[in-house]
């Protein structure tokens, strides 16, 4: 127990009840949840399989599963759970799958391929498919909220509201048929699961016998309820959080819940941490200074003991491009000039196109970078279409693969035909690819979809049997010819230049297949197209895991990526309005969220921060003069260095919102 303060230590061997541990940033509470999974597991006799932790991300899953490994003293981690709430979810179904009507194997629908099933559905109906980023935002809400289709509809009063309700309607009745759930349902079925399946709710319940759960501020009404469910009467619970770091209200997060604890758990025991082990004085004063702007009704002491540290460096340049190039020169002075790793260093900003610049940059100073949450090359569009053909080359029973490609380009099989397929392909445990040449089939579907759905599985066929007789690329390639790919891109792109750079990675993944076969075939010259395309997935999926190591490279990501990290040396960048505070909070009146965010940023770092903003920025083609951020003026000007202003920086008429936390009042009083 050596190194955790009087407060940690208690928050980590109370165990006797329901605990919260509330505390600002920095302030160890992420620390106090992996050194009681420790504690639980060598000092109380819990077996590591009995304990789940829940995470935000999937680093911070990852970070702490290495951290108890390290700190079990030889004993074993065997069975323990960290995950994210959607990776606990997924565990539960996958074990439940049974009881929850789902073939095995079932399919995970992401954000785009719930997009694109949503698209067709609205296509169908004949409704008007700019409102589909609409519907998807809605049906998320919705079920994050835990409604079903009916009580959505029940509760809509517009007619933009109406129409996603029905979407949302006919939208499950699909993913159903297609025994596929999407994110969210990661987190609503098994909750659904749990209030249906007492049984099955006793024997999780007895299963994972203590919960924690990190950055509570952050759940929303599902993960509430999952909560909840697992941790039953027995209460035994660690939950830790912060008010002021919570900055996913837009997908449905409860700061309240934190309050709500106190009427659930009527015994609940609340430990408040002070002291900051993070970041110098004075970064922890320009936290606690900005902070303080929000209504509060808790107030929290953050002190450290880390020194004073340098001033917070402001840097206001000309323009955009300015502004990048001197992140990147900064960069690389502190990596020649004072040794910094790269891996020291993190860049945050409010939106992920405020990295497109910057990446160029970067390039053109060689600093070594890691973009966190941009899209990796296999989660391209062009390059999720191939590898889907490819997939169901290899194992046509991929259902998943199939319902990519299946129109794609289009081959009129409509959302109803593929629903009766999938019904179809349910009932009989096969799947639907196998369905297609069923006889049966006919009496499911008119004639015409059943002969659209056989030419496609012929041609498939087709292309199966040329991979094996003659030249598998020569093949593949032809299956591109075939399906006009090239026209479909063309059509679909933005731009001739997207279209251009679109087609570019499918000729690169080509090559890659073909190397990869070269390869095989070097060692067995027996080796087929099959095992090339399965080396190929296996790549996708090391490269995934492989994004996420940690090389020495500075770290890109937006401020809602950051939280609960930590770098010795931070750019904050686009310290702008409109930009930090963004323009749509601004026009919603919801700057303390955003003053949140700027909160979260700040706390990131441990020794430097810097922060940046343009006089001038690009924006539709225009140039805009931008003014400097509200939450500037808000810091401390002692602790500020300020370069390139020329004037001081303008402030903004600052309208102080209304107390949206003020429901946290009696847990603090
Ligand atoms: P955030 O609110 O940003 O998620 P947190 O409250 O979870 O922060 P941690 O990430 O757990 O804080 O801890 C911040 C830093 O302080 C870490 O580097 C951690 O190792 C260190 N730390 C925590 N407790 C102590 C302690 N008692 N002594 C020394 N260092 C500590
Ligand atoms: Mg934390």
């Amino acid at each position: 127990m050596s190194r955790l303060n009087p407060r940690q230590k208690e928050a980590v061997e109370y165990i006797s009840g329901p605990l919260l541990v509330l505390a600002g940033a920095g302030s160890g509470k992420t620390s106090v949840i992996t050194r009681k999974i420790a504690y639980l597991i060598n000092q109380c006799g819990i077996e590591a399989r009995n304990i789940a932790a829940v995470t935000f991300t999937n680093k911070a899953s990852r970070e702490m599963k290495e951290r108890v490994t390290s700190l079990l003293e030889g004993k074993n981690a065997k069975g323990l759970t960290v995950a994210t709430f959607h990776n606990l979810g997924l565990t539960i179904i996958k074990r439940e799958y049974k009881t929850l009507g789902f073939k095995p194997g079932f399919s995970i629908f992401d954000d785009q391929d719930t997009k694109a099933l949503l698209k067709d559905l609205m296509l169908h109906h004949n409704e008007d498919t700019d409102q589909v980023d609409f519907v998807q935002n809605q049906i998320s809400n919705w079920k994050n909220e835990m409604l079903t289709p009916e009580e959505a509809l029940v509760q809509a009063q517009l007619p933009q509201d109406i129409l996603a309700a029905r979407a949302y309607e006919v939208y499950e009745q699909h993913l159903r048929a297609y025994n596929a759930v999407d994110f969210d349902d990661l987190i609503l079925v098994p909750v659904r699961l749990f209030t249906e399946h007492p049984n099955v709710l006793e024997r999780w319940q007895n299963r994972l016998r203590y919960l924690l759960v990190d950055e509570y501020q952050d759940t929303n009404l599902s993960q509430y309820r999952l909560v909840k469910l697992l941790v039953g009467h027995r209460g035994a619970l660690t939950v830790v959080g912060d008010d002021d770091q919570s900055i996913y209200a837009w997908r449905g997060a409860r700061p309240e819940n934190l309050n709500q604890l106190e009427q659930d758990y009527p015994s609940l025991k609340v430990v408040k941490l002070e002291q900051n082990y993070r970041s110098t004085s004075r970064i922890l004063k320009a936290a606690n200074t900005l902070i303080a702007n929000n209504p509060h009704v808790y107030e929290k002491t953050l002190w450290s003991e880390m020194g004073m540290g340098d001033p917070i460096r402001v840097i206001h340049t000309k323009n955009e491009d300015g502004e990048c190039e001197r992140i990147a020169m900064e960069i690389t002075d502190l990596h020649l000039r004072n040794g910094v790793q790269f891996r020291d260093m993190a860049i945050l900003y409010r939106g992920n196109f405020q990295a497109r610049l910057l990446e160029m940059k970067l390039q053109h100073f060689q600093v070594p970078y890691k973009l966190n949450g941009g899209t990796s090359f296999f989660a391209r569009a062009e390059i999720k279409d191939l590898m889907g053909y490819l997939k169901v080359l290899v194992n046509p029973d991929d259902d998943n693969a199939f319902l990519r490609i299946i129109n794609l380009p289009r081959r009129e099989i409509g959302p109803s035909t593929l629903q009766k397929l999938g019904q179809y392909s349910v009932d009989r445990q096969i799947s639907m690819f196998n369905a297609c040449s069923e006889l049966g089939l006919e009496q499911a579907m008119p004639a015409n979809a059943v002969e659209r759905l056989r030419r496609f599985c012929d041609w498939m066929q087709h292309i199966y049997r040329q991979c094996h007789s003659g030249d598998p690329i020569a093949a593949i390639n032809e299956m591109i010819r075939d399906i006009d790919y090239e026209g479909w891109i063309a059509q679909n792109s933005s731009s001739e230049a997207m279209a251009e750079k679109r087609m570019q990675n499918v000729w690169f993944l080509m090559d890659s297949l073909k190397a990869t076969l070269e390869r095989l075939q070097e060692d067995d010259p027996d080796a087929g197209i099959q095992e090339a395309i399965n080396r190929l997935m296996l790549i996708d999926m090391l490269d995934r895991q492989e994004e996420e190591d940690d090389s020495n490279r500075v770290q890109l990501m937006t401020l809602h990526a950051s939280k609960g990290l930590e770098f010795p040396h931070v750019f904050l960048m686009g310290m702008e309005e409109e930009l930090l505070p963004h323009r749509n909070s601004i026009e919603t009146d919801n700057i303390e969220e955003e003053r949140r965010l700027a909160y979260v940023g700040i706390t990131r770092a441990k020794q430097c921060l810097t922060i940046t903003l343009a006089k001038q920025r690009k924006q539709y083609g225009e140039v805009m003069d931008c003014m400097p951020s509200r939450f500037l003026d808000e810091l401390p000007p002692e602790d500020l260095e300020v370069e390139g202003s020329g004037e001081k920086c303008q402030v903004q008429n600052q309208k102080k919102g209304q107390a949206t936390l003020s429901s946290l009042k009696g847990l603090f009083d």
